[in-house]
C-alpha cells in the first residue's frame, strides 16, 4: 500500500495547546462508541457561564490556543452562543464537536468564528448517517467515524454526499474506539473497532477512489506517518469536565482518571503517533 502522492500533498499540522471542554452532560443519543459516556452519565447538567469564564481564564494563563467544545451534545447547551462570544472576544480558536441533529436550528451568525465538526457513523443508517443530516445554512466539516462495519462504498458515498449537498470542505476519517476494554489498553481492538490494519487499507483505498476536492484529514492510529511534522513528545491536550474535573489524556476519559491540574507542552508522551488527537492532513493537488 502506498499513498497516492500524485493526487495529494500533505499540509503541515499547526500544533495548538488544546483544551477539550465537556460543556454539557445532556445528549439526545446514546452512541455505542461515545468515549464520554462514563463522564456524562453522572448527571444531566450544563456548564454555567461563570464556570466557563473561570476555565477560560486559567486556560489562557496556561498558554492555551484552541478550545474543543464537547458533550454530551454541545448544540443542546442553552448558552452556547454566549460561550462562543467569550471565545471570540479572547481570540480563541474553537471547534464544536456535534452529532449534527440540531445544525438546522442555528444560523451562521450564532456560531461566530467557531468551526463545526459533525460526526457521521454511516451513509444511510438510522442514527448519525450522512443521509439523515438536516438541512442547514451552517458550514461544517464532516467526521466519518469508521467502525468494524464500514466499507469503502459507504465511505465514498458519504464523502460525495456531504461535499455535494452541504459544500463540506473537509472530510475527516477517524475511528470509533472502545477505550474501556478489559485491559484499558488503547491499542486493543474490540467489538466495534475496525482492526487497525484493515483501517489502514480502507483509508488507502478511499484515497485512490475518491475523486472529490475536499481536504482529507486522517486519524493516524499509529499506522499513518506524517511526512511534514515530526511526532511530538510533549502532550498539548487536556480535558475539562463540569465541576472542575481534569483529565489530561483523552484515552483516560472513559476510565475517569482524574488529576489535579493540567499543563500544556510539559507532560512527556511517547504515544503521539497513536494519540486520539493526532492526524495527517491531505490536500488535493489540483484544487
Ligand atoms: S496520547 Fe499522549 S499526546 Fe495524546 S493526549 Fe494522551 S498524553 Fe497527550
Amino acid at each position: 500500500m502506498r499513498f497516492p502522492w500524485d493526487k495529494y500533498e500533505e499540509v503541515p499540522l499547526e500544533r495548538r495547546n488544546t483544551l477539550q471542554v465537556f460543556m454539557t452532560n445532556k445528549c439526545n443519543l446514546h452512541c455505542e462508541g461515545c468515549f464520554a459516556r462514563n463522564a456524562i452519565k453522572e448527571n444531566n447538567c450544563d456548564i454555567t457561564l461563570g464556570e466557563y469564564q473561570l476555565v477560560i481564564g486559567e486556560f489562557l494563563k496556561k498558554g492555551g490556543n484552541q478550545i474543543n467544545l464537547l458533550g454530551g451534545e454541545p448544540l443542546l447547551h442553552p448558552k452556547l452562543k454566549e460561550i462562543l462570544q467569550i471565545n471570540d472576544e479572547n481570540k480563541i480558536k474553537t471547534t464544536i464537536y456535534t452529532n449534527g441533529y440540531f445544525i438546522g436550528e442555528y444560523k451562521p451568525e450564532d456560531i461566530k468564528s467557531a468551526k463545526l465538526r459533525v460526526s457521521i457513523y454511516s451513509y444511510k443508517g438510522k442514527t448519525k448517517s450522512a443521509c439523515s443530516l438536516p438541512k442547514t445554512s451552517l458550514a461544517f466539516d464532516a467526521n466519518f467515524m469508521v467502525s468494524k462495519d464500514t466499507d469503502l462504498d459507504e465511505l465514498i458515498l458519504s464523502a460525495n454526499h456531504v461535499e455535494k449537498n452541504y459544500n463540506c470542505k473537509t472530510f475527516f476519517i477517524s475511528s470509533i474506539r472502545e477505550l474501556d476494554n478489559p485491559r484499558q489498553e488503547f491499542f486493543d481492538d474490540t467489538a466495534i473497532t475496525m482492526p487497525v490494519l484493515k483501517y489502514k487499507e480502507l483509508v488507502h483505498k478511499f484515497l485512490e477512489k475518491y475523486e472529490g476536492n475536499m481536504n482529507i484529514h486522517i486519524s493516524k492510529r499509529g499506522v499513518f506517518e506524517s511526512t511534514k511534522t515530526l511526532p511530538d513528545t510533549k502532550c498539548r491536550f487536556a480535558n475539562y469536565l463540569i465541576g472542575g474535573k481534569i483529565i489530561q489524556c483523552p484515552y483516560d476519559v472513559v476510565n475517569l482518571k482524574f488529576q489535579k491540574d493540567y499543563e500544556f507542552n510539559k507532560r512527556n508522551c511517547q504515544q503521539n503517533n497513536a494519540c486520539l488527537m493526532s492526524k495527517i492532513i491531505l490536500k488535493r493537488k489540483n484544487v
